[in-house]
This record gives C-alpha cells, sequence and structure tokens, in this order.
C-alpha cells in the first residue's frame, strides 16, 4: 500500500547551509533502504517535503522528521493512499529555488512567495508536480 503526506515546517533560525546539506545527505543515505522517494523545498526559513512509499515506512519516517529539533510548527497539507509514486526518480530531491519563476508562485497564492501556511494542501501539490514538470529538481 503506497501513501504520499506532504507537510510544511519552520526551521529554526540557526538552520545554515552546512545544516540543509546534512539534512539531504541523511535523507538520500537512509530514504532508499525504507523505499521511500520524494521532495524537498526549502526557501526563507520555511520547509515543504513531500513522501512517498509504504505506507508504515512513511508513517515512521514522519515520526522520526517531526521529532526533528532543527525544525518546527509541522503542519501536514495532504495525506492520501496512492495508486502510483509521482516523484519516483529521487531518494530526496531538492528543488531548486533559482530555476523558480515567481509567476508559478503567483498561480497558487495571492502573493510571489513561498507560504504553504496560507494556502491549502492541494495548491502546494499542485505548485510540487509543476516544479518537476518544469524541471526545478535537482538530484
Ligand atoms: P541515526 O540516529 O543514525 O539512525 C538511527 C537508526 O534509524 C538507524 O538504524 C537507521 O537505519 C534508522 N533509520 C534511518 N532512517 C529511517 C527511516 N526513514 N525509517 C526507519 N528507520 C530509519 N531523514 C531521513 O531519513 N529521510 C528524510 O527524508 C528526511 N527529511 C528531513 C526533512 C527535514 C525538513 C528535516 C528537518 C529532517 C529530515 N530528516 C530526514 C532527518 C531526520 O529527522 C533524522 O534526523 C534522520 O532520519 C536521522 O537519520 P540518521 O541515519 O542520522 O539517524
Amino acid at each position: 500500500m503506497l501513501v504520499r503526506l506532504m507537510y510544511a515546517s519552520r526551521a529554526v533560525p540557526t538552520l545554515d547551509q552546512d545544516e540543509l546539506h546534512n539534512i539531504l545527505r541523511q535523507s538520500k543515505h537512509n530514504n532508499p533502504q525504507h523505499g521511500i522517494t520524494g521532495l524537498l523545498c526549502y526557501s526563507s526559513g520555511i520547509f515543504i517535503q513531500a513522501l512517498e512509499g509504504g505506507r508504515s515506512a512513511v508513517s515512521r519516517l514522519y515520526g522520526r522528521i517531526a521529532a526533528d529539533p532543527r525544525h518546527g510548527e509541522l503542519i501536514l497539507l495532504n495525506y492520501e493512499e496512492i495508486g502510483e509514486r509521482r516523484f519516483a526518480g529521487w531518494a530526496m530531491g531538492q528543488v531548486n529555488m533559482g530555476r523558480l519563476n515567481p509567476a508559478l508562485l503567483l498561480k497558487y497564492s495571492a502573493t510571489a512567495t513561498l507560504d504553504p501556511y496560507s494556502v491549502s494542501g492541494k495548491a502546494s501539490m499542485a505548485l510540487f508536480d509543476e516544479l518537476v514538470a518544469t524541471a526545478s529538481v535537482m538530484c
């Protein structure tokens, strides 16, 4: 049984580039063993992450991530059972914010800033889909 979970969180103010690299390194190392794929987006102190995989693996991982002191204020944006993965190519792909077109943000929210706290989970998922379609994801 495959599921997809998406959440947003706020990084602690002290999170720097090295720590972000550590998170991606841990994700790319651990996720394949647990059949997890997904995308991580980080911008202006906000994380949005989509996790796909078996229901128990995704639940376990979300529990670990929720307890991680490098971020807080987690909100669940979406959880669904799925027939197939959307992000199968990435153990944890990183959204390249440098390639993010502000017009894409405006398409789904009132302003051209990434703010998952003020838009629906559906809008955040649609944004992720477009990022994949426009090749704005790095391995
Ligand atoms: P260790 O303490 O060395 O690992 C302890 C044990 O847990 C090891 O035996 C290991 O095999 C096992 N383990 C590792 N990963 C899993 C897992 N997914 N399910 C069950 N057992 C596991 N971490 C990820 O692994 N994947 C992510 O996608 C991910 N995304 C993150 C996103 C954000 C925004 C943040 C802040 C953190 C994220 N993390 C992610 C990090 C996560 O919170 C833990 O710090 C990390 O999983 C610990 O891994 P470790 O191997 O260093 O831990």
